[in-house]
Order: structure tokens, then C-alpha cells, then sequence
């Protein structure tokens, strides 16, 4: 038994929900922290009656007192539509956030995972992306609130790692999916599983050329685990997601062919500053981790339909 005391904020999100089982699973007090913004208790409701566990409601953008020897912050909406639904509290969220964990990092002296992203990359020109890359970031665009904000964040990791000694982790995530996600997150996997499911149009933006590399959240949480665990020199950031890319029609294909759906493909305007391709290179998390993904898409998106599928039945 490891028996940490660990702080998981944004632990009622989608990956902070697996998270906080894996870690109560391994025998570990977990602090789930999470002003359940997209959150939700139903995610962490299994965990309510370990004694290992603990459901906080508390927003990070306010300072938090409490004895803890490793934090993962994960907290931050993830999905465009609701990072955009109110900006100025998404940048708070990142950057007064990461100040907050990060004073308590340093009070405590715990080690401190973030939750970036492969969005600090911007819309790439670079492909795939290293994590030698800088970037392609609109400063002023409705995704800039997200995307920089979490530029910010590493930024002060590093200025604490360099100015305070702080032991860091920061992981760059690609995009993730499996169950647990909302069934209105807004994000491609979810939208298309829930409208295929319902037999209604897929909601393609653009022309669906545009690609992604999806990865499936078994496989991401236990990169996260490993991340944590490594000696102190490895501050990252280090890319992690599945470096298998498909187009946005490719994935519309899949999730039809999966659920034997009769949806047809409608195609809306593609979002603003909307990434064109995005694809990680893992060679470093290969090489520092011993880590790539296992579960192919197909295979992933089986369970995340199952998932859907019951979601669905009880509503
Ligand atoms: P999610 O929206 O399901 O989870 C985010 C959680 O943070 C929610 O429970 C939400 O209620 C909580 N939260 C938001 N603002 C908060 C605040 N001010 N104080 C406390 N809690 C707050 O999204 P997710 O997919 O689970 O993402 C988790 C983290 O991983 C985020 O930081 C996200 O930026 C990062 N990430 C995720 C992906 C992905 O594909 N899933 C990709 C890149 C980065
Ligand atoms: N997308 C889409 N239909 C949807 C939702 C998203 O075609 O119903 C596209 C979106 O424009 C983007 C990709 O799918 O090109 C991934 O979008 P998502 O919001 O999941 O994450 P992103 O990687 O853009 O943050």
C-alpha cells in the first residue's frame, strides 16, 4: 500500500472520476476537489463510501488549506463549448488555479501533475507535434481563453519548479474519450456516439478533413500514474494521447458502423480558429514512461457506446 494523501481537483470531471478510482483502488486517500461546474457527483457517487475517500465542493480560483503529499490539477472545463460559455472564469480557472495548487505544492512541498494540453500547440504548423514545439496560438480568439490560459499555467510551473524548487509534472493531453463523459459535453466522440444512438443527424463541422488522435482514458490515466512516479528530473511536459490520427468523417464512419445506426451526416460551420490536424509524437513518453497506448478506437469506442447505450436507456 502506497497510502498518500492525494489531492484530485476537477476529480468529478471525466478524467478525474477515473483518476480518483484508480487511486482509491491502489489504497490511497483521495481529496476530490471539484466546484461541479462539468463535473458531477454520480461520476465519484461508487467512491462516497470508502473511508479512503473524500468529495469536496470548492472552487481552485480560491486558495485551499490542506495537508497533502501529491496533487494532480485537473481542474478546467475541457470542451469548447463550455470553456467558451463563460471565458473570463476559464482563464481564472488555469491561471488563478495553477497559482493556488501551486502555493500549496510548495507549502507542503507535494509533487504537482498538470492537466495540460495538446491546445497549447494552437492550430499546428508542425506535424506531428513534439513537444520541442511552440506553438501556433491565437492570443485574442474565442479558444484563447483555454489555450492560453493553459500556456500560463505550464508557465508558472516551470517558474516554481525553477524559482521554488517545486517537483512538477506536466503532461500535454491529447484528446481523450470513454465513459463517464457528459452526455452534453459538446466534444466530437461524445456528440456523435449520443446522436448516432438517438438516430439523429451527426453534426460534422466543416468537411470533416480536419483530424484528431483520439486515446482512450484507461490507457491516459495510466499514463498519469506512471508521470507522477518518476524521479524528479522529469518535470515534462511530455505528450500524452494516441498518435493514431483520423479525419472527423472517419470517426463519423466508425460510430455509425458501431452502432448499426441510420443517422446521415449534416455538415455546420466550422468553429473559429477550429485545429486542422493534430497528431502527438510520444517517443519521449515511449522512452521516460515505458508507456503508448493499448486500446485501438474501434475497440474504445465500443465501451464508450455500451456506456452511452445504458445512459441513454435510463433517461
Ligand atoms: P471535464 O470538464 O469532464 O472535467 C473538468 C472538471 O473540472 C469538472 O469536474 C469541473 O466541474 C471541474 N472544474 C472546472 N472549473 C473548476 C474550478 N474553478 N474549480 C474546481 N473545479 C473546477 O473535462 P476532462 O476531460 O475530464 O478534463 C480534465 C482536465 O484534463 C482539464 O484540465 C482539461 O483541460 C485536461 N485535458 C483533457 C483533455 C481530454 O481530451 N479529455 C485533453 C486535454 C486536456
Ligand atoms: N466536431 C465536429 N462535430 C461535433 C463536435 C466537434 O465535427 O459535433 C469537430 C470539431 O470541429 C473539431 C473536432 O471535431 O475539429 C474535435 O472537436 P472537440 O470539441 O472534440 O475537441 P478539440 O480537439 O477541437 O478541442
Amino acid at each position: 500500500m502506497s497510502e498518500k494523501r492525494i489531492l484530485v481537483t476537477g476529480g468529478a470531471g471525466f478524467l478525474g472520476s477515473h483518476l480518483c478510482h484508480r487511486l482509491v483502488e491502489a489504497g490511497n486517500e483521495v481529496l476530490c476537489v471539484d466546484n461541479f461546474f462539468t463535473g458531477r457527483r454520480a461520476n465519484v457517487a461508487p467512491l462516497l463510501d470508502s473511508p479512503l475517500f473524500e468529495l469536496m465542493r470548492h472552487d481552485v480560483t480560491f486558495p485551499l488549506y490542506v495537508e497533502v503529499d501529491e496533487i494532480y490539477n485537473l481542474a478546467c472545463p475541457a470542451s469548447p463549448i463550455h470553456y467558451q460559455f463563460d471565458p473570463v472564469q476559464t482563464t481564472k480557472t488555469s491561471v488563478h488555479g495553477a497559482i493556488n495548487m501551486l502555493g500549496l505544492a510548495k507549502r507542503t512541498r507535494a509533487k504537482i501533475f498538470q492537466a495540460s494540453t495538446s491546445e497549447v500547440y494552437g492550430d499546428p504548423v508542425v506535424h506531428p507535434q513534439t513537444e520541442a514545439y511552440w506553438g501556433n496560438v491565437n492570443p485574442i480568439g474565442p479558444r484563447s481563453c483555454y489555450d492560453e490560459g493553459k500556456r500560463c499555467a505550464e508557465t508558472l510551473f516551470f517558474d516554481y519548479h525553477r524559482q521554488h524548487g517545486t517537483r512538477i509534472k506536466v503532461a500535454r493531453i491529447f484528446n481523450t474519450y470513454g465513459p463517464r463523459m457528459h452526455p452534453n459535453d459538446g466534444r466530437v466522440v461524445s456528440n456523435f456516439i449520443v446522436q448516432a444512438l438517438k438516430g439523429e443527424p451527426i453534426t460534422i463541422y466543416g468537411e470533416g478533413m480536419q483530424t484528431r488522435s483520439f486515446c482512450y482514458v484507461d490507457d491516459m490515466v495510466e499514463a498519469f500514474l506512471r508521470l507522477m512516479g518518476t524521479e524528479s528530473h522529469l518535470t515534462g511536459p511530455v505528450n500524452l494521447g494516441n498518435p493514431v490520427e483520423f479525419t472527423m468523417r472517419e470517426l463519423a464512419e466508425l460510430v455509425i458502423g458501431i452502432t448499426g445506426s441510420k443517422s446521415r451526416m449534416t455538415f455546420a460551420p466550422l468553429p473559429v480558429d477550429d485545429p486542422k490536424q493534430r497528431q502527438p509524437d510520444i517517443a519521449l513518453a515511449r522512452r521516460e514512461l515505458g508507456w503508448e497506448p493499448k486500446v485501438p478506437l474501434k475497440a474504445g469506442l465500443e465501451k464508450t457506446v455500451a456506456y452511452f447505450d445504458s445512459v441513454l436507456r435510463k433517461a
